[in-house]
Parts: C-alpha cells; structure tokens; sequence
C-alpha cells in the first residue's frame, strides 16, 4: 500500500469516525436541550469531559465501530493496515473500500462469525 493509500484510507476513516461522532453529537444536543435546568453546561467542562460523554452517549455497536477505526487508524501509523490481524494475508483493497476500519479479511471475519 503506497503513501497515497495510506491517505486515502486515512481520511476515510476519519469520516466514518467523524460521522458516528457526529449523530452522537446531536443526540445529546437534543437530550441537554430537553433537562436544561440547572445541569451543568458542557460547553464550560472542557472538551476531554465533553468528548467522554459524547462516547458515553453511544450505542455499544457504535463504540465498537470506533474502538475499531482508532486501531485501524493506529495499524495506518504502524504500517499494518491493510493486513489481516489474524492470518496476516492482505485484507483486500475491496473490503477496505466497503469497511475500512476491517481488522480481519473476510474469511477470518467469516470464521470468527461462525464460532459465535
Ligand atoms: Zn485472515
């Protein structure tokens, strides 16, 4: 996988992160609108505390979805993206395509599914 790939993938995953962020976001906007009394305003605690509950305020598959793309974003950093963390053959630019936080190919994803 070249420097440009690397990018490409890396802004993707990005997105992806952006946009699971991004719903979450909402959703609590919306929940703090609704109890606005006497609750404390995010806006003053600091964007760590504020990013914590944003996290809290996901879904499971969703944090799942994340802790994935922040290790997919880590393997881009370490040079093993790309690679299938269980077998170590090339995931495959396709599946990265569709799911670019993939840490399996699809026949260990496929055999991890069916041991379940
Ligand atoms: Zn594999």
């Amino acid at each position: 996988m070249d420097i440009k790939d690397v990018e490409r993938f890396r802004q993707l995953l990005l997105k992806r992160r952006e946009e699971i962020l991004g719903a979450s976001k909402h959703n609590l906007e919306a929940a703090q609108e609704f109890g606005r009394d006497g609750v404390t305003d995010l806006a003053d605690e600091g964007s760590i505390a504020y990013n914590r509950m944003v996290l809290v305020s996901l879904s499971e598959t969703e944090k799942k979805q994340i802790v994935e793309i922040d290790d997919a974003l880590f393997r881009l950093k370490n040079g093993t993206y790309g690679t299938c963390q269980s077998c170590g053959e090339p995931v495959g630019e396709k599946r990265l395509g569709v799911k670019p936080e993939a840490p399996l190919c699809i026949k260990c994803q496929n055999g991890a599914e069916g041991k379940r």
